[in-house]
């Protein structure tokens, strides 16, 4: 096939991208009739090959979503979500009772939610999968998350901070005191953060013990705890056996109310080093959570030593992305964020390299905050948000708009890219 004709077919597909689930389809027309009870061998590699197809083209979730008339099944890679087939109603049910089976979920089991956790072995690699069902009124669906130790394994020079904050980080791990934070909304990146300072932090032969909800990947090396609400076995109370079996380093997975949040600021006040991550939209954000959920600003002066935030943005595809000038509208979204015009901007045509998706992978962009006496200053003051970031901004700290756009600059990601996340601009624009 030319590839003329094959870009054509992949337009005329633009909405269900069959091309991503060839193994799927294949074993989908080798097997029988809708009419026939299908053999437990064509089930299996029915799941098998939408495992293998998902994984081939670094799906971090499958969805198999009913609907009117049929079953969607939708793949998210690099966070973005992606029609990929459309399978007849029978031949959905079959594939969801598959994974039913695979997950030891009772096959007819339908009418309430059902979670479930099983590994599957690709290639040399064993994957983690957690299967997740509910039932929605079209039928029941299914989400199967799939998490690879192959991708956290990375180092913080591989996280993509830039040489300034990259620097800020290695201070503060050069130092170890007090608290580190990581702001952000779900999805940003924030546990892969964490996981990068654990991995360099437990070549140090210290005690590091960390509480998670979930354990996302398990490290060598490291104390892990599961939270386990049934048990009321919480962040807080977590924390409270960290602090008995004589930590050196402590990781909570996220700060997310009042008790956990004044427990682990005691610890970092009384000299432990604790790692952790809160919803909020940018750095200065975490002060007002922390605030919220009744914690002093003296204690924060104390405990709080550096507070990171942080996207993730699709990488362009290296093999066919081009240069172009901004449009008007572009000019006109960044000046509205005080933000310089770039002279060019990237985009991509989508090629086979990036399954036609024109991005390949994912990148960080960051805010790094190492809070200074000036910065404790303010905190002490009592300054609201608007305020610590203006003061931010006069100093000239690279905010997470001013370290995204850099890498639009440098033709790592798209400006389009950037505009896809809610609550980005938040904090530059004047109020
Ligand atoms: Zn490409």
């Amino acid at each position: 096939m030319s590839e003329s004709v094959a870009t054509e077919k992949v337009r005329t597909n633009r909405s269900i991208r069959e091309d991503l689930t060839t193994h799927l389809l294949n074993e989908v027309q080798k097997a029988r009739p809708a009419s026939e009870d299908p053999t437990e061998s064509e089930l299996a590699n029915m799941a098998d090959a939408l495992l293998r197809d998902s994984l081939r083209e670094r799906a971090t979730d499958i969805h198999l979503d009913p609907q009117s008339g049929g079953c969607r099944v939708r793949f998210r890679i690099d966070g973005v979500m992606h029609d990929a087939a459309l399978l007849t109603v029978s031949q959905g049910n079959r594939l969801i009772n598959q994974f039913k089976t695979m997950a030891d979920i009772d096959p007819v089991h339908m009418f309430f939610p059902e979670e479930a956790r099983r590994t599957y072995d690709f290639g040399d690699r064993e994957i983690d999968l957690r299967v997740t069902m509910a039932p929605c009124l079209s039928g029941t669906k299914m989400a199967i998350r799939m998490l690879d130790p192959e991708n956290v394994e990375h180092r913080i020079d591989d996280l993509g901070l830039g040489e300034v904050n990259l620097s800020q980080l290695k201070d503060w791990m050069e130092n170890l005191h007090g608290m580190f934070v990581v702001a952000g909304p779900t999805g940003c990146g924030k546990t892969t953060t964490l996981y990068a300072l654990l991995h360099e932090l437990k070549q140090r032969a210290r005690n590091i013990l960390t509480i998670e909800d979930p354990v996302e990947y398990q490290i060598d090396g490291i104390n892990q705890m599961q939270v386990n609400d049934r048990h009321r076995f919480t962040f807080a109370e977590g924390l409270k056996v960290m602090l008995r079996l004589d930590p050196d380093y402590m990781m909570v997975g996220e700060i997310r109310d009042p008790a956990s949040a004044n427990i682990a600021v005691d610890a970092s006040i009384k000299g432990r080093v604790l790692m952790t991550t809160i919803h909020a939209v940018d750095a200065v954000g975490a002060i007002t959570s922390m605030r919220n959920w009744g914690v002093r600003d003296h204690e924060m002066g104390t405990a709080v030593t550096v507070v990171v935030t942080q996207r993730l943005l699709r990488k362009l595809c290296p093999h066919c992305k081009y240069a172009d000038k901004p449009t008007d509208l572009d000019q006109q979204w960044l000046e509205a964020l005080r933000l310089p015009v770039p002279s060019e901007v990237w985009h991509a045509h989508g090629c086979e390299e990036c399954s036609q998706l024109g991005y390949r992978g994912r990148t960080g962009a960051f805010e790094v905050w190492r809070l200074q006496e000036d910065d404790y200053a303010l905190i002490l003051a009592h300054a609201d948000d608007h305020t610590i970031r203006q003061h931010l901004r006069i100093k000239g700290h690279t905010t997470l708009a001013m370290h995204a756009l850099q890498k639009v600059e440098q033709g790592i990601t798209s400006l389009d890219e950037l505009k896809t996340f809610s609550g980005f601009a938040a904090p530059v624009v004047r109020r």
